[in-house]
């Protein structure tokens, strides 16, 4: 169920627009708005779950998509080759601002040493 409050629902549902760059097998992939690095893609499943805390609240076919669909996103988008960086955040230790699971898919350059 969308949470109404939730930016990451209204993108989902279309209601706030987004850069996407790919929706499939309940996942949604769009361009972070405040880019950490020359590319820098946000994956979020289309169902509302918190954080990776939560992620036994998706289904098992959700689960399974997960990670082949963060691969296939950042091979759409040039990563492949030179590699990448993903990332989630998780409570305020880690400072997660948005309280709806997504992972940051980062490349397009060097990364820096630290996470
Ligand atoms: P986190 O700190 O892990 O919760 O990351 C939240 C991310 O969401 C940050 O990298 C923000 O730049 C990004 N963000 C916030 N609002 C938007 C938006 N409207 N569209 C795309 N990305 C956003």
């Amino acid at each position: 169920m969308p949470v109404s409050d939730c930016l990451f629902c209204k993108i989902v549902a279309g209601e706030i627009p987004a850069s996407v760059v790919h929706r499939a097998d309940g996942f949604l992939a769009f361009h972070d708005i405040n880019p950490k690095a020359p590319v820098h893609i946000l994956v979020v499943p289309e169902q509302h779950v918190v954080s990776i805390a939560d992620v036994g609240d998706l289904t098992d076919a959700e689960r399974a998509a997960m990670g082949p669909f963060i691969a296939r996103v950042a091979s759409m988008v040039g990563l492949a080759s030179d590699g990448y960086r993903v990332a989630t955040n998780a409570g305020p230790n880690a400072r997660q601002e948005i309280m709806h699971l997504h992972w940051h898919v980062l490349g397009g350059a060097l990364l820096s040493q630290s996470m």
